[in-house]
């Protein structure tokens, strides 16, 4: 079950009121990319989806094609420091 929350300008969503993680980040990545997927490190938007995080089955990983870079859904927010933190204990 989520326990956060997140709040945008135009909206607030409650996501412990959704009890389905993975619904959680469907929501992240509609809010994340809602212009559509740009590499974290140059933004090029040449890139594709790369399986999942192995850690994490709910957070998708991708391949920026510009850079040669991978990254994910939690690449550069506080929920991968958050999540890192969480695994380190
Ligand atoms: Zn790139």
């Amino acid at each position: 079950m989520c326990i956060f929350v997140l709040k945008s300008k135009d909206m607030q969503i409650q996501l412990h009121k959704i009890l389905d993680v993975g619904m959680c980040y469907d929501i992240l990545r509609s809010i994340r990319w809602d212009s559509g997927v740009k590499c974290t490190n140059c933004q090029s938007e040449t890139v594709v989806k790369n399986g999942k995080v192995s850690t994490n089955i709910d957070v998708q990983r991708y391949h920026c094609h510009s850079c040669k870079s991978y990254f994910d859904d939690l690449s550069d927010t506080i929920l991968m420091v958050a999540t890192n933190l969480y695994i380190i204990g």
